[in-house]
C-alpha cells in the first residue's frame, strides 16, 4: 500500500452516560471526543476523513427539532478546533483540499463539510440515501442533520459502492475486501454494517504507525473493541441494526486479538483523543 501520514485532530466533544456506549459502564455522563482525521497523501495532497464538530452544528441544532439533539448529547466546541481551522494552523487552507471522506451521515462526522468546498465527497450511497428519507424529526433521532448536508452534495459526491473493489491483506482477516477511493490502494474503504446504514471504516498504511484502520464508530473506544463488549440494544437498535453492529464488533475483536499490531481508531475513543491532545 502507498503510504501516507496522518494527524488525528480532537474536535470538541460531547457528554452522555457511558452505558449508552458500552453495555457494562457507568450511568455517569462522560466525555466522548469527536476525532477527525487529517490524512496526508504523497500526491493528492491533504485529505480529511470525517469532520468531527463545527459551529455549523450548532447553528443546525438552533432550531426545534433538530435542538433536540444537542440536548440529547451536549457539546462543548472550543473556538479554534473544529477541524477547518486546525488545518489551517498545520499548514493546509480547506480551500486545498480535493477529497473529503464520510465514514457515515452523523452530524458529529459531517459538520465541518461546509469548509472544505473544493473537495470530492467520499461517502456511501446507502448512507446518502437514508440521510434524506423521512422527515426533519425523524431525521434529527436518528443523529442525521440535512442542513449540513452541501447543496451540491450530487456532483461531488464519490459512491464507496461504484470505487474498484479489491482484496484486503490477509492481515486484516476476517475483513477481507474494501473500496480502492484513488485507484492506487492508499485509502480503502471497508464496510463495517450496523451503527446505520452505510457506515465504512478506512484502511491506510500509516507512515508512523503501519497499518491503521479507521473503525468510525463501529465501537466507541479500543476498550468495547479489547473486550469485545457492544452498546446496549438499546443504542444500537436506535441508531442502527444490534445484531450487524455486534458482529462487526466480533470481528474487530477478532482482529484485534490475531494481530494486535494493527492501529484501530475509533472517531469516538478518549485513549486516541488523549493521545490526539499530546500530538502522538
Ligand atoms: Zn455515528
Amino acid at each position: 500500500m502507498r503510504e501516507v501520514t496522518t494527524i488525528a485532530l480532537d474536535t470538541g466533544s460531547c457528554s452522555h452516560p457511558q452505558r449508552m456506549t458500552i453495555r457494562d459502564g457507568s450511568l455517569r455522563a462522560i466525555d466522548y471526543p469527536a476525532l477527525a482525521m487529517l490524512i496526508v497523501h504523497p500526491e493528492e495532497g491533504p485529505i480529511l476523513f470525517d469532520t468531527g464538530y463545527d459551529p455549523a452544528f450548532l447553528a443546525a441544532t438552533e432550531p426545534f427539532p433538530e435542538r433536540f439533539y444537542r440536548w440529547a448529547t451536549p457539546v462543548d466546541l472550543k473556538p479554534g478546533r473544529d477541524a477547518a481551522s486546525q488545518c489551517e494552523q498545520l499548514g493546509y487552507a480547506p480551500s486545498e483540499f480535493h477529497h473529503v471522506i464520510l465514514s457515515h451521515f452523523h452530524g458529529d462526522h459531517i459538520a465541518g463539510l461546509h469548509r472544505f468546498s473544493n473537495a470530492a465527497i467520499h461517502c456511501a450511497r446507502a448512507g446518502l440515501e437514508d440521510a434524506h428519507k423521512g422527515n426533519r424529526l425523524m431525521s434529527t433521532r436518528r443523529g442525521i442533520l440535512r442542513s449540513l448536508i452541501p447543496g451540491d452534495m450530487g456532483e461531488r459526491a464519490r459512491f464507496f459502492e461504484e470505487a474498484a473493489s479489491v482484496p484486503l491483506s490477509p492481515d486484516l482477516h476476517p475483513f477481507e475486501r474494501g473500496a480502492d477511493l484513488l485507484g492506487d490502494g492508499s485509502l480503502i474503504a471497508v464496510e463495517l454494517p450496523g451503527h446505520c446504514p452505510g457506515h465504512w471504516g478506512l484502511v491506510l498504511n500509516d507512515a508512523r504507525h503501519g497499518l491503521h484502520f479507521l473503525v468510525a464508530d463501529a465501537a466507541w473506544s479500543l476498550d468495547a473493541i479489547r473486550r469485545d463488549v457492544p452498546p446496549p440494544a438499546i443504542t444500537s437498535g436506535f441508531l442502527g441494526q444490534t445484531a450487524r453492529v455486534r458482529t462487526t464488533l466480533g470481528s474487530l475483536h477478532h482482529l484485534w486479538k490475531r494481530n494486535s499490531d494493527i492501529r484501530l481508531t475509533p472517531c469516538h475513543c478518549p485513549e486516541r483523543a488523549a493521545e490526539a491532545r499530546k500530538g502522538e
